[in-house]
């Protein structure tokens, strides 16, 4: 018997796919033949690095600039991307940021940034997609949560809420979906060796090393490897989960 992805040829969008796990999503999926539209906020010259690495290696992927804590500006991008590609098979909803503080001294948009980016942006970026999916009877949608969402550091009460609230909606969305056979979950990753987490790791090496069982950060290709499991044909009885690729940090 052998693993067949079933990926070849369907359509996908990842958020935030110029860089760290997101990129590495985005030359994933498009290695394994699907046609991949990935947004990113700001940094053009990292998304034309992806394209450009992507379509060498023979895969498909456009970049657009959204911004996905920007409703309208989503609802446009994903009707471009169903009109151009006439379906939308795969949403990964990877888009995040943190903008760590203690709570006492957290400005407004310190909240107001990680709530509307990570918990807004799912939301604007998966309302349009859903009637692509639902007409279509088919659908993958994968979440990146994070274990912060279940044991978070100091100074995380901002993402550590955000990312709570993306495990929540994981699984409503699952029970609301399923009669459509559109399939739900979430990869929540540990540590990853990504400009996110560049801070903590500067700041607490041996202190965060020591809390994670493998005792070693993850890499942006372990959490991708996930993600296309769950949106692979190996994946079709598994709704509603929360994957954590974290080195068995949650359990330390
Ligand atoms: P990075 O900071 O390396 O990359 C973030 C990506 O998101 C970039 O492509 C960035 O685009 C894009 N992005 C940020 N804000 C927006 C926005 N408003 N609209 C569109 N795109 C946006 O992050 P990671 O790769 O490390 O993280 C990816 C996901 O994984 C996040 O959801 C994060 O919370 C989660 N995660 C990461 C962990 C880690 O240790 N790294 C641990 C647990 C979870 P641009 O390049 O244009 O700025």
């Amino acid at each position: 018997m052998s693993f067949e992805s079933g990926l070849a040829g369907k359509v996908a969008i990842v958020t935030g796919g110029s860089r760290g796990i997101g990129r590495a999503i985005v030359e994933l999926l498009a290695a394994q033949g699907v046609d991949v539209n990935f947004f990113y906020r700001g940094h053009a010259t990292a998304a034309q690095e992806v394209i450009a690495s992507v379509t060498a290696a023979g895969g498909k992927a456009t970049a657009l600039q959204v911004d996905v804590s920007d409703s309208a500006a989503c609802i446009e991008a994903v009707n471009a991307v169903a009109e151009r590609c006439e379906r939308i098979d795969i949403l990964i909803n990877n888009a995040g940021i943190v903008r760590d503080n203690l709570m006492a001294a957290m400005e407004d948009d310190e909240i107001s940034a990680v709530l509307d980016t990570n918990v807004g942006g799912v939301f604007n970026v998966t309302r349009p997609v859903i009637p692509f999916m639902m007409s279509q009877r088919a659908g993958r949608i994968v979440n990146l949560s994070s274990v912060a969402g279940n044991k978070a550091g100091r100074g995380q009460a901002n993402y550590a809420a955000s990312k709570g609230a993306i495990d929540a909606l994981t699984r409503a969305l699952a029970v609301e979906l399923a009669p459509r056979k559109i399939l739900v979950n979430a990869v929540a990753p540990g540590v990853i060796d990504t400009e996110m987490s560049q801070q903590v790791r500067d700041l607490a090496d041996d202190e965060v090393k020591a809390k994670i069982l493998l005792k070693r950060y993850g890499q942006a290709q372990e959490v991708a490897n996930a993600v296309a499991f769950l949106v692979s044909d190996m994946a079709s009885y598994v709704t509603g989960q929360i994957l954590y690729v974290d080195g068995g940090f949650k359990m330390a």
